[in-house]
């Protein structure tokens, strides 16, 4: 199972990422995770990307890139599936991510877009603030995380749209609800994937197959 996520700050991707890759026993890649430890263990990589994350500003895409390739290789000796939570996160990234999953013949089965709304994950990120102590979930970052989502990640969407591997999900329900909903929409894909057959699938058939396994995403927002 070769699944990345698409959502806002604060729509659960860690959370449902963690039970996807738990769930599939295939690693979690999640970039924040990552350049958070690198932060905390002030690597010389750590300290050149801390500013960025504390401003709550994407960080140069190379520097991420050679992490994921780094990570994916990884998920390639370990079996071949992934989860991958936080990037893409602009156009740019979303080429280049692909461009190394073709390279190691394991692009993505499924694009998840977990949608929820600025003022519910707004909220959310300030209960987490409280108990976590990001440096990134105060009001203002969190403001500018939000405005930079709409501008430069939220297009990527229909790209995965055009390729026929989005599956949306309403992730303002919760986490427990949306975590089901994703299982069973994932497992019940998952012969369809692991056939020869779902090599030559046409653009659409998964999003035929989000509906008939039930999930049910927000009105999909039109492509330019
Ligand atoms: P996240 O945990 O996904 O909310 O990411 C936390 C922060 O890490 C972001 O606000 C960025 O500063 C940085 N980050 C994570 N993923 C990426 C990415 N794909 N590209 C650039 N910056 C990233």
């Amino acid at each position: 199972m070769r699944v990345l996520m698409i959502a806002p700050p604060g729509a659960g991707k860690g959370t449902q990422g963690a039970l996807i890759a738990a769930h599939f026993g295939i690693p979690h890649i999640a970039t924040g995770e990552l350049l958070r430890d690198h932060v905390t263990r002030r690597t010389s990589l750590g300290l050149a990307v801390q500013e960025y994350l504390d401003r709550g500003e994407l960080v140069p895409d190379q520097v991420v890139l050679d992490m994921v390739r780094e990570a994916m290789v990884a998920a390639k000796a370990a079996g071949g599936g992934y989860v991958l939570d936080g990037i893409p996160r602009n156009m740019e990234q979303a080429r280049a991510a692909y461009l190394i999953a073709r390279e190691l013949e394991m692009t993505a089965d499924v694009a998840l877009h977990l949608d929820a709304d600025d003022a519910e994950v707004t909220r959310r990120l300030l209960a987490r603030a409280a108990l976590e102590h990001r440096s990134d979930d105060t009001a203002d970052v969190i403001a500018g995380r939000l405005a930079l989502y709409h501008q430069v990640t939220a297009p990527i969407i229909c790209w995965y749209r055009d390729r026929g591997i989005l599956v949306p999900v309403d992730a303002m329900r919760p986490a427990q609800q949306i975590g089901r909903e994703i299982l069973t929409a994932l497992d019940g894909m998952r012969p369809l994937l692991d056939s020869q057959a779902a090599r030559a699938w046409h653009p659409g058939d998964l999003a035929t197959l989000a509906e008939a396994f039930g999930v049910t995403g927000p009105a999909a927002a039109p492509c330019g």
